[in-house]
């Protein structure tokens, strides 16, 4: 028998009054469980809400625009426990869609996609390819597709492209990160005789010089997407069906029809409900980087690697500054000889580094947020200025309408892919963020072109050997291959040499001495299969490990390759001279 379930607003934290963007569902729809109802957005994030059950809408209480809080209605839902529990696949058009299940068995190996139903109506515009997102997946895939000679058209639901990376990520990060390492370059000359005053800053004009570069970029991407006239269309895309998207923008909803859709949706800061989120002394890394004030004592939570570089701009402007990590070291995922250099200096710069940390509370108050710890080195509270939450990202896959062109989402929201960036659905590739780990600019941009090609007939395949991982933190880590960590739980049997930075001259003029340059090398091929670097730089120097490993280099290839000195770049041919046994820089016994 059927039942009537009244779905309202569940426990959403500290929202209240907080705005419905989207309405995912209408009367007459089949959702399932866990399948989005509505999103809401706050000034501070952005939530979906999900079915607690699967039934068929029987009636909506709710519109996009309306302002809701906890416990109120959104609809009423038709539930049956004996419901099935794949979405009804509609008529024998589906059968034909190009998203049909058989092709898709045949292409990922996956299960079938669920046969999609058709969108009724026309469309307002046609392409052959459309591209969702305009982060640096997105728009290297549209740019890369128009260039291959394809009628392209790029949505984007902001009013710049660029994405995640250029508006509120890499390149602004990376602006202010500049500012932090001359701020403490200058203090740290003191030592070497040369005396600068204390710096004043003007948070005002850093900021709007930080605006300027990101206003730089962004608008050079508008003129790179005219030149090569790729449409764009800004608004919220979702899909209908497997061949039409509906796009809603300040014009009102425009429908789009194409042959080949690439999706670059991205992914966002995840929160923790319970915090008060609304509170805008409690910050992601978007609000971190607007830089409205320094505050006195700030909060980091999340020792990886977005936490510690928005520590060290803010520990350069004057904050004080703790971190707290849930693991028992920071920069998880980083071989710990190459974390240990940046723990030791940050251990002197910072208040505290709270590790095997969990937070339990945020209370916010008139005089700070009070932060409750759990942990076995857990402190008591305390009560900071402003908090950072950097506890990761989560990938947008859940929020634009896959079921309806049968692309299938993960639970967390990833959507999985072929070499080919295809998704289970033929004609729909996926790219970035979206489609998993690292979650960084360069991986999507590769994927983004791949992607294009490959919807442009040609026979390619993502098949990096490494993909770079680069703190930009002071000193940089950075890292490539596998990491000995890894080769050790892989059992590969590896031969390793260490360069200490304190043997490099330029690095001691530099005023450092605690890098270190890795290498990793397979002991039956002498290929490269991993290195890692600290130090300042670090993240231009790893580009030469990873070309020597795209290269199946060995150590004899990077030994006698002839580095310029006095540079940085020779610690990586060092450490290669190391495993060759011609090192004469440092003196290393030799084994009997
Ligand atoms: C503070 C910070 C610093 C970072 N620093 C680095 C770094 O130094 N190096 C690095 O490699 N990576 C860095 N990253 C990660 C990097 O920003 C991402 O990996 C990268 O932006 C992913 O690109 P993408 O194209 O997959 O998605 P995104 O950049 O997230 O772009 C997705 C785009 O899709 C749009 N969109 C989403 N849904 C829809 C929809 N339904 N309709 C229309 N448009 C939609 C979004 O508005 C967005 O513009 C950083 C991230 C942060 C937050």
């Amino acid at each position: 028998m059927p039942q009537s379930t009244e779905v309202k607003v569940p426990d959403i934290g500290d929202f209240n009054d907080i705005e419905i963007i989207e309405v995912a569902v209408a009367p007459g729809d089949r959702v399932e469980v866990e399948q989005t109802l509505i999103t809401l957005e706050s000034d501070k994030a952005t939530m979906d809400v999900p079915s607690p059950a699967a039934g068929v809408v029987a009636s909506l209480a709710v519109a996009v625009g309306d302002r809701i809080s906890e416990g109120a209605l959104i609809l009423t839902l038709e539930s049956d426990a004996d419901a099935p529990a794949a979405p009804e696949t509609g008529d024998s058009d589906s059968a034909e869609a190009p998203g049909s299940a058989s092709q898709n068995a045949a292409t990922s190996g996956d299960d079938p996609a669920p046969a999609p139903v058709p969108a009724a109506g026309d469309a307002d515009l046609r392409t052959e390819l459309v591209v969702i997102g305009a982060g640096p997946g997105g728009y290297t895939a549209a740019f890369r597709a128009a260039d291959l000679g394809k009628q392209t058209l790029l949505i984007e639901r902001y009013t710049t492209l660029g994405g995640v990376c250029l508006n509120v990520g890499c390149i602004p990060s990376k602006a202010l990160l500049h500012t932090a390492a001359i701020i403490n370059g200058a203090a740290a000359m003191a030592e070497h005789g040369v005396e600068f005053g204390k710096p004043k800053i003007k948070l005002a004009s850093l900021a709007g010089w930080k605006d300027a570069v990101v206003g730089q970029l962004t608008k050079g991407l508008a003129g790179l997407a005219k030149q090569r006239k790729v449409d764009v269309l800004h608004g919220v895309a979702k899909f209908v069906s497997p061949n039409m998207l509906e796009v809603t923008g300040a014009e009102g909803v425009v429908r789009v029809a194409f042959e080949q859709a690439i999706i670059a949706a991205g992914s966002q800061a995840t929160e923790i409900p319970p915090f008060p989120n609304d509170d805008p002394r409690l910050m992601d890394s978007t609000d971190a980087l607007q830089l409205e004030e320094v505050p006195k004592r700030l909060l980091v939570i999340g020792g990886g690697i977005i936490g510690l570089e928005m520590a060290t701009v803010y520990q350069a402007l004057g904050s004080r500054v703790t971190v707290v990590e849930l693991l028992d070291g920071l920069m998880p995922g980083c071989d710990r000889d190459l974390v240990r250099p940046l723990a030791k200096r940050i251990e002197k710069l910072y208040d505290a580094i709270y590790l095997s940390t969990k937070v339990t509370a945020i209370e916010a108050g008139a005089k700070g947020m009070e932060v409750h710890f759990e942990g076995t080195k857990a402190p008591p509270s305390e009560t900071f200025d402003r908090v950072l939450v950097a506890v990761g990202r989560r990938p947008n896959g859940h929020r634009i309408g896959a079921d309806a062109a049968g692309v299938q989402v993960g639970d967390a929201g990833f959507i999985k892919v072929d070499s080919q960036q295809r998704t289970n659905v033929p004609h729909i590739f996926a790219i970035g963020d979206i489609t998993g780990q690292p979650m960084l600019a360069h991986k999507a941009t590769h994927e983004g072109k791949v992607a294009a090609e490959v919807a442009n007939g040609a026979k390619v395949h993502f098949e990096a050997a490494a993909i770079p991982s680069v703190a930009y933190t002071d000193p940089e880590v950075a890292w490539t291959g596998l990491t000995e960590t890894e080769a050790k739980q892989q059992g590969v049997e590896f031969e390793k040499a260490t360069f200490p930075w304190a043997a490099s001259g330029r690095s001691l003029g530099m005023g450092r001495n605690e890098g270190l340059t890795k290498l990793l090398f397979d002991k039956s091929s002498g290929r490269l299969i991993g290195a890692g670097i600290v130090g300042p730089h670090a993240g231009d120097l790893i580009a030469e490990a990873t070309l020597a490993l795209e290269m199946g280099a060995d150590a004899a290839d990077i030994a006698l390759t002839i580095h310029p000195h006095p540079t940085l770049s020779e610690t990586v041919n060092f450490a290669a001279e190391m495993v060759e046994g011609t090192i004469t820089d440092l003196y290393i016994p030799r084994r009997k």
